[in-house]
């Protein structure tokens, strides 16, 4: 797969973006928070994803050493991406795959991170 641009919403449609992902970093994990989600994510640096509505309606969540930023809609709860910074110190987003058009989540072989023992 390459990178491609893909649209993104939460439930009620407040939070709408586009992104430029590519799927084959899809990654799962078995931290507190994804287990719960049942999110596969993947992730872009955050200059590549424009948020088209809903900076009003993100809710920040925040757990454990808070180095993320889970971001979900206050309307519909749903978490459609988190904010975090990659150690080089890119401002890097990760995106819950689940929320984008077009993406047949169950068709991609995400690989498992071990989040909970991190
Ligand atoms: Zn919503």
């Amino acid at each position: 797969m390459s990178t491609q641009t893909y649209k993104g919403s939460c439930h009620c449609h407040a939070v709408a973006f586009t992104v430029d992902l590519d799927l084959d970093g899809a990654l799962q994990c078995n931290c507190s928070i994804c287990s719960r989600l049942g999110a596969v994510w993947a992730f872009a640096p955050k200059a590549k994803m424009t948020l088209a509505s809903g900076a009003d309606a993100l809710g920040d969540y925040q757990f454990g050493k808070k180095h993320l930023h889970h971001r979900h809609c206050t309307k519909c709860g749903i978490e459609t991406f988190a904010e975090g910074t990659m150690p080089d110190g890119t401002p890097t987003v990760g995106i819950n795959l689940r929320c984008l058009e077009g993406v047949e989540v169950d068709k991609l072989t995400p690989k498992q991170h071990d989040g909970r023992s991190v």
